[in-house]
């Protein structure tokens, strides 16, 4: 027996009758052969209400108590989905994920799958369940607590399911219709990817294309899971959506994939710091135990022994990062002149598998951007991405003049 995995994000079963129009959509695969495992999310703004009444409730609150609280909407989901199911005549129930088990490690919040013992939903499918409706973001712990698997975790649950279970397919209904080429909000000609690389995507996702939490897509990258993002307000087929899969099934491939944004950065440098071996160590370790999330690095050349260090990091934590270099600096592990920060940047980013076989990629980006008068501050590259730091206000016009650059809105 085959096995799909299907999983509805929050705006999928925001209300009685979108989980009945899902429901519908499971049937379908149940008609057409299939055990189906359904992966639910909390109806939308449920979980966000949940985390509000656990922080007004207690501020400092025991991560414990906040996944009890915060895992519960799932619930609600997963039993009205098997509801739903029942009262169409298909065989199905629900499962909390402590009833799987699906069992994560004990960081609360923020856990991860260890593992998903196959035998107790398989045992229910042989004894003719064609539905099991399991409640996403959640799992439980070693010590037998509920935990959660961090915002948007329901993507990850689904495609770990998929995983354990060998599914043909892991389809992830939401609602948009798919991945785009770049934010059709600030790009009209952007355009849905039939098909987009695991690795393309990981970028895209990690970017700020908000469509599938990245660490789901590690997930599919590792176990080679063929991960499919459809809409749920729209008649699909087995064609609809974009494929996410590996890059040796995409034939015609774009040397440039997508455009990604991330609009709230900031850049932050160190004048003149002492040059010495160890330096980048004693800037970026106090950082790292700050929780800034530093993302690019750039070191200037030295002269007479002193250098200016930048950085970047999200905008909202740059005071944590200030703080931290005047810690260091007090306790005289690091010594700077000034620490300058420019709160007025965004990221913008082209990414694309096929990078890796074509040169020209960069000076075609900094063409494009040069052509429009935009000044980049500042530039780093992997083997598939080339990310510029550029003014805030220029960010719409940089996508949508790299998205032309690229001809990305013809298709490959
Ligand atoms: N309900 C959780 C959240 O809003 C998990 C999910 O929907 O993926 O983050
Ligand atoms: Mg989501």
């Amino acid at each position: 027996m085959s096995v799909l995995v299907m999983k509805f994000g929050g705006t999928s079963v925001g209300d009685l009758a979108r989980i009945r129009n899902a429901a519908e959509k499971v049937k379908r695969e149940v008609e057409r052969g299939h055990d189906v495992i359904v992966i639910v999310s909390a109806m939308s703004g449920k979980t966000n209400e949940l985390v509000g009444w656990v922080e007004e409730t207690s501020p400092l609150f025991d991560a414990r108590e906040y996944d009890a609280v915060v895992s519960s909407g799932e619930n609600v989901t997963a039993g009205l989905m098997a509801l739903t199911l029942q009262e169409m005549d298909i065989p199905a129930r629900s499962w909390q994920g402590w009833q799987v088990p699906v069992q994560t490690t004990s960081a609360h919040s923020a856990a991860r799958i260890e593992d998903i013992p196959r035998t107790n939903i398989d045992q229910k499918f042989a004894e003719g369940m064609k539905v099991a409706v399991v409640a996403g973001f959640q799992g439980i712990s070693p010590e037998g607590r509920i935990t959660t698997l961090g915002r948007g975790g329901s993507d990850t649950t689904a495609v770990a399911f998929a995983a354990a279970f060998g599914a043909v397919r892991c389809d992830i209904y939401t609602d948009v219709d798919g991945v785009y080429t770049t934010d059709p909000r600030i790009e009209d000609k952007a355009r849905k990817l039939d098909k987009i690389a695991f690795e393309e995507m990981l970028e895209l996702a990690s970017l700020g294309a908000k469509v599938l939490q990245t660490r789901s897509v590690e997930l599919a990258m590792r176990y080679k899971v063929k991960l499919r993002v459809l809409s749920s307000f729209e008649d699909t087929d087995d064609n609809s959506g974009t494929l996410v899969c590996d890059e040796e099934e995409i034939m015609e491939q774009n040397v440039v994939s997508g455009v990604a944004y991330q609009r709230d950065e900031a850049k932050m440098t160190l004048i003149s710091v002492a040059d010495r071996p160890g330096i980048a160590a004693a800037i970026f370790g106090p950082l790292a135990r700050a929780g800034v999330n530093v993302d690019m690095i750039v070191q200037n050349i030295s002269e007479e022994g002193r250098t200016d260090m930048t950085f970047s990091c999200p905008v909202n934590q740059v005071a944590r990062a200030k703080d931290a270099m005047d810690k260091a600096k007090e306790s005289g592990e690091i010594n700077f002149h000034d620490l300058v920060a420019d709160t007025d940047v965004a990221k913008v980013s082209v990414v694309g598998i096929g990078m890796r076989s074509h040169a020209g990629v960069a000076s075609r980006m900094f063409d494009a951007l040069a052509a429009e008068g935009i000044n980049i501050k500042v530039i780093t590259t992997s083997e598939i991405k080339i990310s510029v730091l550029i003014d805030r206000k220029y960010m719409e016009l940089a996508v949508q003049a790299l998205h032309d650059a690229f001809g990305l809105d013809s298709a490959a």
